[in-house]
Order: structure tokens, then C-alpha cells, then sequence
């Protein structure tokens, strides 16, 4: 199968589409790992780094965006740890740390850096894609969720990557959500993570006068 390369812009031309790290790789997309019948693009190939390529190869999806965005939710899931800092400190907080010298400042400066970079690359909007400057239509629509600036492939990658960051009941917080709505996500963190540790019933009972709490809001 013949792929051609996709129209790389100046100012993109050596960043990964995936995720904007410097591309030494090339992505193809139909390819021999996964078949598919129904690809609405021609065989094409993106700049890629390493690891996205390796990540790509393991998405099992019918177009080079829903690839994409399979991209992200494994960058996602690989650096959940390095995303969870940022949700812990603030950058304010790191400055004005009592630890002004020693291992633990170089250890938070370093998590600090990790998670611009995962934030980053996770946040990375490839360029529109076009062969010999022929746009090619967008067959997917992602389901993108933005949280605390950070871009998730989706509302449950969000809810995965909070319950398992924070130890949260899965049951608790999904049901926190459905109260307050997609849009009072915060909300719902900062209430179940009052619970952990509380018994079931407890949680229960603390749903049930969060959910009053909320009609009168
Ligand atoms: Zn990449």
C-alpha cells in the first residue's frame, strides 16, 4: 500500500502530530497491525515521534484522527502520575515552598517540568491535514473534555484519570457527577475526596445531602 506523505506546514515541520515533540519517525495509517475496509482517507503517513508511533500502532480505530485521539488517551493513561502534579501544586505553591534548597526542590522541579511537557503534549492540536493541498474531511468527531487546562481524549478518560489520581470510589464520584453536571467537575473532585475513607453508607448518606445541597443552588 502506498502512503503518501501528509502537507507538513513550515512551522510544524519538525513536530510530531500527535503531539508536537520533535518527529524522527513517520506514522502510515492504514497499516498491516490492524485492517480496515472502511477508511474514509487515502494511505497516509504523519510525522511522528517514537513513542507516538508505537502508541498509534496499538490503536485499533478507522481513521488517522480517531487514531489521534487514541493517542492521547494512552499519553494520558502513560502519564497519569506526571498530569497528577499539577492537580496537587501549583506553581505558586512550589515557588513559595519552604524548601528552598536540597533533593526535594530539585525532585519538585523536575515533576514540575514533567508535567508541562505531558500537559503539553497531551493539549497538542495537529495541523489540519491535507495531501497536495487538498484538505481531507474530518470523518471523527472527538468527544474532547478540558479540565483545568488540560485536555482529555474524553469526559470518562477525565473521570478514569481523577479516580485513580485521587484513590476516589468510582461509584461515589460518578454519581457526584451526574448531581452537578459535567460542567461542576471540579466540584465533584473536591466533594468525593472529602469521602475517602468514609463507609458506604456514609458516602451515601453525604450524596444524598449533596444532591439537596445542589437543587438549592
Ligand atoms: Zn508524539
Amino acid at each position: 500500500m502506498a502512503h503518501t506523505l501528509v502537507d507538513i506546514p513550515f512551522e510544524n515541520r519538525h513536530e510530531c502530530w500527535f503531539c508536537g515533540e520533535p518527529s524522527e519517525l513517520t506514522f502510515s495509517f492504514p497499516h498491516q497491525y490492524f485492517i480496515v475496509f472502511d477508511c474514509s482517507h487515502p494511505p497516509l503517513s504523519v510525522p511522528s515521534c517514537r513513542e507516538c508511533t508505537s502508541l498509534a500502532r496499538k490503536a485499533e480505530q478507522h481513521s488517522i484522527w480517531a487514531v489521534g485521539n487514541a493517542v492521547k488517551r494512552f499519553l494520558t493513561q502513560t502519564y497519569q502520575k506526571d498530569l497528577a502534579i499539577g492537580i496537587n501544586w501549583t506553581q505558586e505553591e512550589l515557588a513559595n515552598s519552604e524548601f528552598e534548597t536540597g533533593n526535594f526542590v530539585g525532585f519538585q522541579k523536575s515533576a514540575w517540568l514533567m508535567y508541562e511537557i505531558a500537559k503539553q503534549r497531551v493539549n497538542y492540536q495537529g495541523w489540519v491535514l491535507s495531501l497536495e493541498s487538498v484538505e481531507l474531511d474530518v470523518d471523527y468527531v472527538g468527544s474532547e473534555f478540558l479540565f483545568d487546562g488540560v485536555t482529555y481524549p474524553s469526559v470518562d478518560i477525565a473521570i478514569d484519570h481523577f479516580i485513580e489520581t485521587y484513590d476516589l470510589s468510582s461509584w461515589a464520584f460518578k454519581k457526584a457527577l451526574s448531581i452537578v453536571g459535567f460542567d461542576k467537575f471540579g466540584k465533584a473532585v473536591k466533594f468525593c475526596r472529602l469521602l475517602i475513607g468514609n463507609t458506604p453508607e456514609q458516602q451515601r448518606l453525604a450524596l444524598r445531602y449533596f444532591a439537596e445541597d445542589e437543587k438549592l443552588d
